[in-house]
């Protein structure tokens, strides 16, 4: 049996965190390093939603530039990291021992929820990536529960990695500088989270929208906030990995549960 990993909760900010010289670059590069090198990842993204589960079946699957008003060296960029076809049909049996049902995709290629941080994290692009989808009508506690029937893949050497954002109320984004003080209500959110992860106060955080600090301004929509209850199905107290923040608003945090 190789090396068990962590599971790891990322924000992965705006599609510009690549190129712009932040605490959260740096960070994430320095994660790879210190997490080591898995067999495969699998990757759950804020930017892919559906009804129902859905992992990523291609080969060798394309970059996508799901964004747009950002510096256009960005559609440059790519991830060549090859799929793993064989991990994805595993994923679909674990998922279906608990219950859930989900559906092969075989041309959807890695969004940059995925590929922001990857890229950083592993830039030889040299470790297999299958993503599975988010099911945001679904809510916190589903996302626990699906993060728990990956759980076994940790056994196996393979990296569990949930990619949102601690605080995302793009409302607020624009014309604010990259390194711009968190407004109050952002903080407040953001502390109130690293408190609670670090706590294992599972059920308040299950119940973050009643709970949390002016959490439907922080999330206005709960996409980038589900990926951390599939993280946190890795242990119940999480450790902050990295604390900061880009342009104000976005809590940049990250945690792993071993
Ligand atoms: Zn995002």
């Amino acid at each position: 049996m190789g090396k068990k990993f962590p599971s790891l909760f990322v924000s992965h900010g705006a599609p510009s965190l690549i190129i712009e010289d932040c605490p959260t670059r740096d960070f994430l590069r320095q994660l790879g390093k210190d997490i080591g090198r898995p067999k495969a990842i699998v990757c759950v993204s804020a930017h892919w939603t559906t009804a129902a589960p859905r992992v990523t079946m291609h080969p060798q699957p394309p970059t996508i530039y799901d964004f747009s008003g950002f510096p256009d060296e960005l559609s440059s960029l790519t991830y060549p990291a090859s799929g793993d076809p064989v991990l994805a049909k595993h994923i679909l049996s674990l998922l279906n021992s608990q219950g859930i049902v989900g559906e092969k995709d075989l041309s959807r290629g890695f969004d940059h929820g995925a590929w922001v941080p990857l890229m950083l994290m592993y830039p030889e692009a040299d470790i297999p990536v299958v993503q599975l989808s988010l099911q945001p009508n679904k809510g916190a506690e589903y996302h626990l529960a699906l993060g728990k029937a990956l759980l076994p893949l940790r056994d196996e050497g393979v990296l569990l990695l949930a990619s949102g954002s601690a605080t995302h109320n793009l409302r607020d984004y624009f014309g604010r500088n990259l390194d711009s003080a968190p407004p109050e209500y952002v903080w407040e959110f953001a502390e109130w989270l690293k408190h609670a992860v670090t706590e294992g106060a599972t059920d308040e955080l299950l119940d973050y929208v009643n709970r949390g600090p002016y959490a439907m301004k922080n999330h206005p929509t709960p996409e980038h906030f589900l990926p951390l209850f599939v993280g946190m199905a890795g242990g119940r107290k999480g450790q902050v990995l990295h604390d900061a923040y880009t342009y104000g608003i976005l809590s940049m945090m990250a945690f792993s549960w071993n």
